[in-house]
């Protein structure tokens, strides 16, 4: 299963700004105990900002002024995860997003490849935006809705938000202590009462609070991913999550991660038309990936990371998918097999013209 938690700095923090060392290593233990179980686990870690007023002192104010204390923190931040994962023998790798990062199809891609490759590996990768280039239009602005968008980029069957929350209550307990706990919302329309419950407690808590963090909630499970809201105070909490306790507020995906995959892929415009031979038809249809040895004509002017459309030899649409290459290198590519990719075109983004993760079959 792939994890993700997403820790806020108010998870994090101790009392001096800096990131918790004790803490740190209670989630090195569960994460480490998460890939012992086969799970692959990924972090979105906040704390940038904070480790950089800490370390100069300095509290900033404006968006330039925050820039700044992020690319002073988020070393150190770094420096913070790297040494509590060695403890658990534990690699991670720092990746810094922007939303146009994500937006843009070829940016989505190679985050998606390195991404995935780095889990593959057995390395933990701790994800935070890159506030430094992150000018307004571009930012995601908090890391509730980053964690959702690399839960939907990865197609993880998890998404655990930590807070300071056991989860979220129909109303403020800290004002009504009779208030309950929301346990489970399903798949169907989100009711009144979840968006009442979750503007009420807004802005209190970190960047997000529970207004952003529903937001989140809601755009990872049209992705498929299963969302689950707790209290980040002990660590060993995703243990349970991830083995099926019902804590905290659980919110379950709209649809299969495959379904979702599929309604993304068809909402795009194909940008041009693969043509390929009866062989390649024949392994798309058994639900193989689209290799460059079976194309014979590339239709269009499409960049690595476009959709495009697959027709057989007849001239009938069979599939949808991703490119993992563009249209001038794709032409290159027809008809060559897959060992001759490096010498031609002096790089390799992989096997497949598409790989089947990337494809949908009409
Ligand atoms: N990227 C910011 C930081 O590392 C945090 C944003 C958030 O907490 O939502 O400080």
């Amino acid at each position: 299963m792939r994890v993700i938690l997403k820790l806020g700095t108010s998870t994090l923090s101790g009392s001096d700004g800096l990131p918790c060392r004790e803490r740190l290593r209670g989630y090195a233990a569960a994460l480490a105990e998460l890939r012992a179980g086969g799970h692959q686990p990924l972090i979105v870690s906040s704390g940038a900002v904070a480790c950089g007023r800490a370390r100069l002192g300095w509290a900033g104010g404006s968006v330039i002024e925050k820039q700044q204390l992020a690319a002073v923190g988020q070393p150190l931040l770094m420096r913070f995860w790297e040494e509590a994962l060695a403890t658990q023998d534990l690699v991670c790798a720092q990746i810094l997003l922007t939303r146009a990062d994500l937006e843009r199809r070829r940016g989505y891609l190679n985050a998606r490849s390195t991404l995935l490759g780095l889990l593959a590996r057995g390395v933990v990768p701790v994800v935070n935006e890159n506030d430094t280039v992150a000018t307004e239009e571009i930012r995601l602005g908090d890391n509730d809705t980053l964690s959702a968008r690399v839960a939907a980029l990865t197609e993880a069957d998890l998404l655990i938000l930590l807070t300071d929350r056991e989860a979220l209550y129909e109303r403020d307990p800290a004002v009504d202590p009779k208030a309950q706990p929301i346990r489970e919302v399903g798949p169907g329309p989100i009711p009144e009462a979840v968006r009442r419950a979750a503007s009420a407690a807004g802005g209190r808590f970190g960047t997000g609070g529970m207004a952003t963090k529903l937001e989140a909630a809601l755009l990872a499970r049209r992705a498929g991913v299963r969302v689950v809201i707790a209290s980040g105070g002990d660590p060993r909490t995703v243990l349970r999550i991830a083995e099926g306790e019902a804590i905290g507020t659980c919110f379950h995906p709209e649809e299969e991660t495959l379904a979702a995959r599929k309604r993304y892929l068809l909402a795009l415009t194909p940008a041009g038309r693969l043509h390929v031979d009866p062989g390649a038809a024949r392994a798309l249809s058994e639900g193989r990936s689209l290799l460059t040895v079976g194309l014979m004509r590339v239709e269009g002017a499409f960049e690595r990371g476009d959709a495009v459309s697959i027709l057989a030899p007849g001239g009938a649409e069979l599939a949808r998918g991703l490119v993992n290459y563009d249209a001038e290198d794709l032409a290159r590519l027809c008809g060559r097999r897959s060992q001759e990719i490096a010498r031609l075109l002096g790089y390799h983004y992989g096997d497949e013209a598409v790989h089947r993760d990337h494809l949908v079959m009409l």
